[in-house]
């Protein structure tokens, strides 16, 4: 489903990635972890295309991302295969970044309406069922700022959802929550996982959490794979010593 293939990203002369080739599979849930600087976060930006790969092809269901086929070569892509590969990728971001002056359901159908086509009335009740799914059924009508940082976060989860993504990126999604808001957001993220065949790639900070619901994590260091492997294996026995000197740190 996603496929990076001898991706390289470079800021200037600093090499953020580096040569990376790696496969996740549909409906699978893969968390990234690293150092800071390690480049999880290049990652997910090269999936949402905010940034453009320096070499290699990046594939999302067999299509090139960054690139189209002319005939046997890639060249690069134009805004309209960039926008259709978009739409199949939703993100979550740390700072949930709502519309602040729309209501919660408006936040929601915005997208749905003016990206997809949808009707008013279908992206509507589309929301409002997402709006029940992560607890919110009764917010609808409230704007943002009167909802807690938790339940900002749910709409946004409910507004990406409501784009019907293949692919779902979640980039460190509770690090701007209060703590006893945390684990709400979590289980609701490990529900969805469970109950949908959308893939997702993860990058976060809360260990138990990658552990509970990855099906594999990628340990990153220096914009390479050092690691990769299923999260049992990958807490209680790595094979790296980066990466045990990691987990050290931060468990
Ligand atoms: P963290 O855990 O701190 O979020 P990360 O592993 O997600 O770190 P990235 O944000 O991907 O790391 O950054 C990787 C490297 O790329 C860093 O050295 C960073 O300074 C650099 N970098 C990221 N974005 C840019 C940019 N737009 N211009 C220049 N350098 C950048």
């Amino acid at each position: 489903m996603v496929r990076f293939d001898g991706v390289v990203k470079r800021f200037g002369d600093n090499v953020v990635l580096d040569q990376l080739d790696f496969t996740v599979a549909p409906g699978e849930f893969v968390t990234l972890i690293g150092p800071s600087g390690s480049g999880k976060t290049t990652i997910l930006r090269l999936l949402m295309t905010l940034e453009r790969v320096s070499e290699g092809v990046i594939t999302v269901g067999g299509e090139p991302l960054s690139h189209m086929r002319r005939g046997d070569r890639l060249v690069p892509a134009d805004d309209k295969h960039l926008a259709a590969a978009r739409r199949r990728i939703g993100m979550v971001f740390q700072q949930f970044n709502l519309f602040p002056n729309m209501s919660v359901l408006r936040n929601i159908t915005e997208a749905p309406v003016h990206v997809l086509g949808l009707s008013p009335a279908e992206a509507e009740a589309r929301a409002r069922d997402l709006l029940e799914l992560v607890g919110l059924g009764d917010r609808c009508d409230e704007h943002p700022s009167r909802l807690s940082g938790g339940q900002q976060q749910r709409v946004a989860i409910a507004r990406a959802l409501a784009m019907r993504p293949d692919v779902l990126l979640l980039d460190e999604v509770t690090s701007a929550l209060d703590p006893e808001l945390v684990a709400g957001v979590l289980d609701l993220l490990g529900d969805i996982a469970r109950t949908t065949d959308i893939t997702f790639l993860c990058v976060t900070h809360e260990m138990g959490f990658a552990r509970q619901v990855s099906d594999r994590v990628m340990m990153f260091d220096h914009g390479r794979v050092i690691e990769d492997a299923p999260p049992e294996q990958l807490f209680t026995d790595p094979r790296e010593p980066r990466t045990r000197e990691f987990l050290q740190a931060v468990l």
